[in-house]
């Protein structure tokens, strides 16, 4: 029986099923988005997997910090330069539907505000 935090992301961490990963170090892992919804669509997870930001703990404080810092550096080498977003739905009333916390990194073209 999988774990019950286990989701797609788990597998792809696992390489159970395949995934266009551009990065990975010992807490991350970065990836193309399947259904990408700007030119550059990618995908930062944590290999510890927390569902959701708001259940993210005091002693997560690193990671989430490396997260941040892995999503510039994905961006940077994705040839995004200074222009891109990133954006973590939290719950499904905010869109989520993998619960394994992610940054999308969404580049690429013009990106309105606010956001719908
Ligand atoms: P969210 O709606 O914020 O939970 O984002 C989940 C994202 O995961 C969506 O943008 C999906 O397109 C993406 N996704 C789902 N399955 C896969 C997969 N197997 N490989 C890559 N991205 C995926």
């Amino acid at each position: 029986m999988p774990e019950p935090s286990e989701t797609i992301f788990s597998k792809i961490i696992k390489r159970e099923i395949p995934a266009k990963i551009v990065y990975e170090d010992d807490r991350a892992l970065a990836f193309h988005d399947i259904n990408p919804q700007a030119p550059v669509h990618i995908l930062v997870v944590p290999k510890q997997p927390i569902p959701m930001l708001s259940q993210a703990q005091d002693r997560d404080e690193s990671l989430l910090g490396h997260l941040l810092l892995v999503a510039a550096k994905v961006a940077q080498d994705a040839g995004l330069e200074q222009n891109f977003r990133l954006v973590v739905n939290n719950g499904r009333g905010a869109g989520q539907t993998v619960f394994h916390l992610h940054l999308h990194i969404l580049g690429g073209r013009s990106l309105a505000w606010p956001p719908g």
